[in-house]
């Protein structure tokens, strides 16, 4: 059965069709091209079906690659699609957003000298194949049950959890503040690398799969914490983190300084058709401006990328780490140097210049000093370096923490890390509060997209136990 395997001998490692440059800088499409079925048969094919493969062990997902890896070098397409939904609920949003440089790729250990096998790129393939030819279906559920679960964020998080609750039979409910399903998936990542239509298929599915969604509907405000716990069986909340971090810096209350979470959410919402007025007005529009993104992360980096495709005159990426030492993807970093941007390393911002619109970053050189509790070495300034950049709009990325949801739910006995982010108990998933599970980045922080479904998984299942006797209370 393995005579069409091992064969990264002869055939060289090939992604997708990156597309050029110059072309893909001038719109919003996916930069990488669909595999064909025999560039994925082949690709598959270069496994050599490690006994202890890590590229499994990497995955947050512990996805069963070599087997999926297998049946697709002989063909079997359809029993590879199912391996792979088996343990993922979005396998084609994680095929084409996971870093997969440094989870399962980045793991792969093909033989010294030969490159990775292109796991991400197969596992996209595979469920765009399976949607393509009809073999993906609603969940089918055999024995309806009474109990109700809510789930209070339609993230990545709270929708694998809606999914696998809903397999079970159990009536689910999923509240989102957000006017359309699928949270960072479909206001946060931009549709260079995740086309919306791929979140709208999943979000299709989830409803026809009796899932029922209750949008623009903020708990908290719209509704209240304490109904939702009288009228459910059980409650998971997967509200992400939204508080964007900032730096206090002089001439902060300038115009057109903005948090990078409205831009690219008024990017993605022009993308889908809406009517965006701060977009209309200029001001979350780079067009014909001197942009410049502070931060150095991968929301840093769909900023400089969305900002290049709105036309600015120039985009650059000021960051106090170096190349090295940077938080964000080097794939990330490597899409946008070939699409034109200009990284300024080893450089702090001191003061923004301007009379009523910013005009320039007075910005300052830094060094790399000791290692911090990271292992990353802390940024010291250069003594009189100071000088300035030419900005017309300025980007803050400077990243996230979680909201107050003790206050916001109006809920004491909710016991928060801190960080601020909800203390769950390591097995059972389960808050300071008797049946109120959580998942995603509320527990995690700001993190990946296969975390949280890796997270929306246990948390169900754990749910599951709770709503069967199984768990025991943890409130006394
Ligand atoms: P979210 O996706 O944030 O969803 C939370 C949902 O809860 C939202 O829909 C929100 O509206 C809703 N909500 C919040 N509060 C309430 C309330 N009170 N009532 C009702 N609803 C509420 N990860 C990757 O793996 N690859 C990437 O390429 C990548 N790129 C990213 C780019 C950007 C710009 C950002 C910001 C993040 C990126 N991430 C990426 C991280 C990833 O998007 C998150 O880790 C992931 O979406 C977390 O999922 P979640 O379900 O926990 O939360
Ligand atoms: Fe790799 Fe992500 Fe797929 Fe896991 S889910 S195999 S890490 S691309
Ligand atoms: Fe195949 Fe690489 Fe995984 Fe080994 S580590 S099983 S070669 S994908």
């Amino acid at each position: 059965m393995t005579n069409n395997l091992l064969r990264f001998i002869e055939i060289d490692q090939s992604y997708p069709n990156k597309r050029e440059p110059n072309s893909r800088k001038n719109d919003f499409g996916e930069i990488y091209d669909d595999y064909s079925e025999s560039a994925a048969l082949n690709q598959a094919s270069r496994c050599s079906q490690c006994g202890v493969p890590f590229c499994q062990i990497h995955c947050p997902l512990q996805n069963n690659i070599p087997d999926w890896l297998m049946m697709t070098a002989q063909g079997r397409l359809k029993e590879a699609y199912e391996i792979s939904a088996s343990t993922n609920n979005m396998p084609e949003i994680c095929g084409r957003i996971c870093p997969q440089d440094r989870l399962c790729e980045g793991n792969c250990v093909i033989e010294n000298g030969f490159k990775s096998v292109t796991i991400g790129s197969v596992e996209r393939y595979l469920t765009d194949n399976a949607f393509d030819n009809g073999w993906i279906k609603p969940v089918k559920i055999l024995e309806e049950r009474s109990q109700k679960v809510c789930i209070i964020g339609a993230g990545p998080g709270g929708l694998s959890a809606a999914e696998e609750l809903r397999k079970l039979g159990y009536q689910v409910d999923v509240y989102d503040r957000y006017d359309r399903i699928g949270g960072l998936l479909i206001y946060g990542i931009p549709n260079f690398k995740l086309e919306k239509s791929i979140v709208e298929r999943r979000a299709s599915l989830l409803k026809e799969s009796g899932i029922n969604f209750y949008l623009n509907t903020e708990v908290g405000k719209d509704i209240s914490f304490e109904q939702l716990r009288q009228d459910y069986d059980s409650i998971l909340i997967s509200t992400g983190v939204y508080e964007a971090r900032d730096i206090a810096l002089p001439g902060v209350g300038l115009s057109n300084i903005v948090p990078a979470m409205s831009y690219l959410t008024a990017s993605n919402r022009v993308g889908l058709g809406d009517e965006v007025i701060n977009f209309s007005n200029g001001k979350l529009n780079a067009y014909g401006k001197d942009v410049v993104v502070l931060g150095g992360g991968d929301t840093a980096m769909d900023c400089v990328r969305t900002a290049t495709r709105q036309g600015a005159r120039s985009v650059k990426c000021v960051y106090r780490r170096d190349r090295v030492n940077m938080p964000g993807s080097l794939r990330e970093v490597n899409h946008a140097e070939e699409e034109g941007v200009e990284f300024i390393w080893l450089t702090t911002p001191e003061a923004y210049i301007g009379q009523k619109k910013i005009e320039a970053i007075r910005a300052a050189n830094v060094r790399l000093g000791s290692s911090d509790s990271s292992g990353r070495q802390s940024p010291e300034l250069v003594a009189n370096s100071s000088h300035e950049l030419k900005c017309d709009l300025a980007i803050k990325a400077f990243g996230f923490d979680p909201e107050d949801l003790k206050n916001s739910f109006d809920q004491p006995n909710l016991k928060l890390t801190g960080w601020g982010t909800l203390s769950i108990d390591f097995l059972s998933k389960m808050t300071s509060l008797n049946g109120v599970f959580a998942a995603g980045d509320i527990v995690r922080g700001a993190s990946l997209v296969v975390w949280a479904i890796r997270d929306g998984r246990d948390a169900a299942l754990q749910m599951h136990k709770y709503m069967q006797g199984l768990l025991l209370n943890r409130e006394n």
